[in-house]
């Protein structure tokens, strides 16, 4: 809950790190969600619960112990059963635990990219003065398994006037050459005292047009939930307004009479 790595277009990274999940606590939410779904219990075949994204609150490998134990249980056959290969793990690019996240959880690859150079991902994602952009390429090509079915996923966020020309599509193309990718472009969700917008429909478009002629699937991600600030980004967590809340609540009640 909460981040410590403050991405200035992220919402969550402006709340601080409450503390980590437990290993319960993340096969918990996917229970929560399979009950959600009416699926529990449920035979395996025809779930609507059937792929898992590490994402959208933290940086998971700053967690790996519990991540993994949680993805273990999780794609156990005789359990959830959910394969391995539906189970991605997005990092903003921890790179010295790339190699053993993929040894010890085989788990499909995704990075918070989000820029091509790193003046511009220092100032997006500041972990990226500790490992910058051709440290985190050349442990993603070595990341265990990648293959043609085993495509690594590049999220990139669109910035209205940061990094969304048609220059920094090719640019885009060219780092990611060799590498097995699909790009997730994510329209910007504007959040309450963010400096960024998001890019016009149309400019997303011209830049998807650049990586599709270049042979990548880039789908633009649909904006969901960004009528409750829990679109991706956004989870900046419920804790922190209860907490406001239940502040302004004691604030409004009347003095409680006193003990003596
Ligand atoms: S994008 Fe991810 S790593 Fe960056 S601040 Fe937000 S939650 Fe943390």
């Amino acid at each position: 809950m909460g981040c410590t790595l403050n991405c200035t277009f992220c919402h969550t990274g402006t709340q601080a790190l409450v503390r980590n999940l437990t290993t319960a606590e993340i096969v918990a939410q996917v229970q929560v969600a399979r009950d959600d779904l009416g699926e529990w219990p449920s035979p395996k075949e025809d779930r609507r619960l059937s792929n898992i994204v590490f994402m959208g609150m933290g940086e998971p490998l700053y967690n790996l112990d519990n991540v993994a134990a949680a993805i273990d249980i999780i794609a156990d056959n005789e359990g959830i059963a959910i394969s391995r290969r539906r189970i991605t793990v997005s990092t903003s690019g921890v790179v010295p635990q790339l190699p053993e996240l993929g040894e010890r959880t085989q788990a499909m690859l995704a990075i918070s990219l989000h820029a091509t150079n790193d003046a511009l991902r220092e100032k997006l994602v500041p972990l990226n003065k500790k490992y910058p952009i051709a440290e985190l390429m050349a442990a993603i090509r070595a990341y265990p398994g990648l293959s043609n079915s085993k495509r690594v996923t590049f999220e990139y966020v669109m910035l209205k006037g940061v990094n969304d020309s048609p220059a920094e599509a090719k640019a885009l193309v060219q780092l990611l050459r060799g590498i097995p990718a699909k790009i997730n472009l994510i329209p910007f969700n504007p959040w309450p005292g963010s400096e960024y917008q998001c890019s016009d429909w149309a400019t997303i478009e011209r830049f998807a047009a650049v990586l599709n002629r270049a042979g990548y699937a880039s789908p633009i991600r649909t904006p969901r939930g960004r009528d409750i600030l829990a679109a991706c980004g956004q989870l900046k967590s419920e804790s922190e307004k209860l907490r406001a809340s239940a502040r302004r609540k004691l604030e409004q009640a009347p003095e409680a009479p006193s003990a003596d």
